[in-house]
């Protein structure tokens, strides 16, 4: 199966570029953040805080997720309830980064991810792919940019959606997330030596789309 994985923090317009290259070479996509997310609103509505890995472990056995939907845009799924809505809301990024620090969490969804891409054709994007979900993919990219011009990229995105928003604490919030992704003891983000480093700070959507189909159309 062909598998491109990509890697990189918070905010470095992973989800964007992959979904976009997915529908380019006609593969499909798995946003492995997305299901962090899900456990992470699973634990809040059971009132389970997300950094009591005693109580959120038992947890795991209750939670079923799936993407599906007809076009290229999957929606996920848990449980049965269609949550790709509520999985966005700003809290729960960072419940989700706590979450994701528990290695019973991160075994139990690589698993699903290995299963889901030993199955088809995928781009997935996650901060662990190249290093430990898929370490033996053909295509590894490490994808960023600098914090500052994430935290303005989000910054510029929640203003254009009428939020009321500062960008210092956006930027906060992008440093404490990657402290988060790279300081846990498990599967912590890394740039791994055979990934390709692209830094988005200075290049469109498309500069990287294009970097991308280069690199896999001539290896
Ligand atoms: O990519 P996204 O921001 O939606 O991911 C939410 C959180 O899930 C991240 O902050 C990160 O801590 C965690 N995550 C992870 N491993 C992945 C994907 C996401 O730890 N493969």
């Amino acid at each position: 199966m062909l598998n491109i994985a990509i890697d990189g923090p918070s905010g470095a317009g992973k989800s964007t570029i992959s979904k976009m290259l997915a529908k380019k070479l006609g593969l499909l996509y798995l946003d492995t953040g997305a299901m962090y997310r899900a456990v992470a609103l699973y634990a809040d509505r059971k009132g389970v805080d997300v950094n009591d890995k005693e109580k959120v472990i038992p947890l795991l056995a209750d939670i079923v997720i799936d993407f599906h939907g007809d076009g290229e845009e999957k929606r996920i799924y848990l449980n049965g309830e269609d949550v790709s809505e509520a999985i966005r809301e700003h809290r729960v990024s960072k419940m989700a980064s706590d979450v994701s620090k528990i290695k019973e969490v991160r075994l139990f969804l690589v698993e699903q991810q290995r299963e889901i891409a030993k199955k088809s054709d995928i781009v997935l994007d996650g901060r662990d792919i190249t290093s430990f979900v898929l370490p033996d993919s053909k295509y590894k990219f490490f994808l960023t940019a600098a914090p500052e011009e994430r935290a303005r990229r989000r910054y510029e995105e929640l203003k254009a959606k009428g939020a009321d928003v500062s960008y210092e604490k956006i930027l906060e919030d992008v440093n404490d997330r990657d402290y988060n992704d790279t300081h846990r003891d498990f599967a912590p983000l890394v740039q791994t030596d055979d990934s390709v480093l692209i830094d988005s700070t200075n290049l469109t959507t498309d500069e990287v789309i294009e970097v991308i189909l280069r690199y896999v159309n001539t290896h």
